[in-house]
């Protein structure tokens, strides 16, 4: 070694730099630093050169513009060999060493008291760039952004580490410039943020509008998607007319899209939800049979719903819809008729959600934490079921167990569905007994002026007594379907054999709390 070789020593973290530059400077190297690096180099007594005079240029914007010139990256980025000429033709030395670590962000940034504006001046630039350059130039540059580094680097001296050694530093400055990047922005994406998210759940959503406000007006609330994902889905859906959608209606309009969903396409279907549940669902020759049987179950509750459809929505279907006030009217498509019919309704929000991935994981805040869990979107798995009753339910009334039991599913727990006909007849949901439920479905049928007699039962959970399908049996319900698993089965089994009901256990609970 006896070429002059240069360093260039720009740290935010000093620890060690001193020891690292009077090593370099008695194997002789020249050494280039910028302001602060620089004084604490020469109150240690070592010769410095200051970045500023090396290129001609001062450090300006308190110290935003540093390092950020020709001089400098094309010291960095010269291909030895390749660029000697335009090197020597700009008067460019090589940089051999860089040795810098960034401003400390996430520190200052994390501080409680800290400004925007502070957190804005700690993102390091021209440090970034060049920890690049010299990482990209591993061939011949060395790069050092970590001081536990140093004491090799130091052992190696007057030469440089060796090539693969060179490369090892290089993938650690990138790494260290990729982690820097990535908390800069996570930090960026929470000031955007209406009630802000955690770091972690912010690295895997990102927000897709700021809602007017949450489930009251004194609540800030927002809509995430998930970060890179393309638009679609309810998330992703833009009223076709209409008012943007406030919190409570895209709650509502999911759990009407979910509950459409889960009576699938074979024929047409209107679900009505209203605060999460469906106060009506029904299948039919059309959707506007559908729409119809699915409003006689509860016409009080159906009064500012969401409607959701399985079918393209038509122009006779539309005109119905509007008789009544309707909040949001949810269906994969609408004609241009069915629109100009929506049209004379402009608070009336429409939307036709292009199909998604469902969303694998549900994400809900408890107090000091979160909960996820996997999605409840199984298929019902026929093969799983069994008749626990002397009396097998006839084929009409396996249809209408099928249809309770997609309804009962998307109900909040406890959940009992009444339905005849493919269509539900009388709702009990959210209570806190499943009796209570059983008998509120009941009154809500007498209620709508529908009669229970020859109906399907259906509950998300088990029956923890037979009472019910005592319940159930003084209204003339004439088959359940329900998972099974209480300790008193053989008690609610015996009720149903006593009142001639033929049950079937799915062996699969759907609580939705
Ligand atoms: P010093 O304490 O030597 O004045 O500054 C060292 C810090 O400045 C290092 O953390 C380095 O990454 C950073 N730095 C070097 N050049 C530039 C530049 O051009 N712009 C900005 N914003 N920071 C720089």
């Amino acid at each position: 070694m006896t070429a002059k070789r240069t360093a260039l020593l720009s740290v935010s973290d000093k620890t060690g730099i001193a020891e690292l530059a009077c090593a370099l400077a008695e194997n002789g190297w020249r050494l280039l630093s910028t302001g602060g690096t620089a004084r604490t180099l020469s109150l240690a007594g070592i010769p410095v050169i200051e970045v500023s005079s090396q290129t001609g240029f001062p450090e300006i914007m308190d110290g935003r513009v540093k390092t950020l010139h020709p001089m400098i990256h094309g010291g960095l980025l010269g291909r030895r060999g390749t660029d000697d000429a335009i090197m020597a033709e700009h008067g460019i030395d090589a940089i051999d060493l860089l040795v810098v670590n960034l401003y400390p962000f996430a520190q200052t940034a994390a501080r409680p008291d800290c400004t925007v504006d502070e957190a804005i001046e700690q993102i390091d630039v021209g440090g970034p760039a060049m920890l690049r350059a010299a990482a990209k130039n591993h061939a011949s540059v060395c790069v050092l952004c970590d001081p536990a580094d140093y004491a090799t680097t130091i052992g190696d001296l007057p030469d440089l580490p060796d090539a693969g050694r060179r490369r090892a530093l290089a993938v650690k400055a990138f790494a260290h410039t990729a982690a820097y990047d990535s908390q800069i922005s996570q930090w960026l994406a929470a000031q955007a943020q209406t009630g802000g998210l955690p770091p972690l759940l912010n690295l895997h959503l990102e927000q897709d509008q700021t809602l007017r406000y949450g489930e009251n007006p004194h609540q800030a609330a927002s809509l995430f998607r998930e970060r890179g994902a393309a638009a679609a889905g309810l998330a992703g859906a833009q009223p076709l007319q209409g008012k943007a959608m406030s919190y409570n209606n895209l709650l509502d309009a999911d759990a009407a899209w979910r509950a459409i969903s889960t009576l699938g396409v074979e024929q047409p279907a209107c679900v009505i939800v209203k605060h999460g549940n469906p106060c009506g669902a029904a299948l039919g020759d059309d959707l506007e049979i559908a729409y119809d049987r699915a409003l006689a179950c509860d016409p009080t509750s159906a009064f500012g719903g969401i409607i959701a459809f399985n079918r393209e929505l038509d122009e006779t279907v539309a005109r119905r819809v509007i008789e009544r006030f309707v909040e949001v009217v949810l269906a994969p498509a609408a004609s241009s008729a069915a629109k100009a019919v929506f049209q004379s309704k402009p608070n009336l929000r429409l939307l036709a959600p292009q199909p998604a991935t469902p969303a694998s994981l549900e994400i809900r805040g408890i107090d000091g934490g979160w909960l996820v869990q996997e999605t409840d979107h199984d298929e019902a798995d026929e093969s799983a079921w069994r008749v626990a009753t002397r009396r097998q339910p006839t084929a009409e009334e396996m249809a209408d167990l099928r249809f309770a039991w997609s309804v009962a599913r998307t109900v909040r727990s406890n959940a009992i569905v009444y339905a005849r006909d493919q269509a539900t007849i009388g709702i009990g949901a959210g209570q806190m007994s499943r009796v209570d439920s059983a008998r509120i479905g009941a009154w809500k049928a007498a209620d709508a002026g529908l009669e229970l007699r020859g109906g399907a039962m259906a509950s998300d959970a088990f029956f923890p007594f037979a009472d019910s399908i005592e319940t159930a049996a003084e209204h003339g319900i004439r088959t359940v379907i329900q998972p099974g698993g209480s300790m008193r089965d053989a008690e609610v089994i015996a009720a149903c054999d006593h009142h001639d009901i033929a049950m079937i256990l799915t062996g699969r609970r759907h609580f939705k709390h």
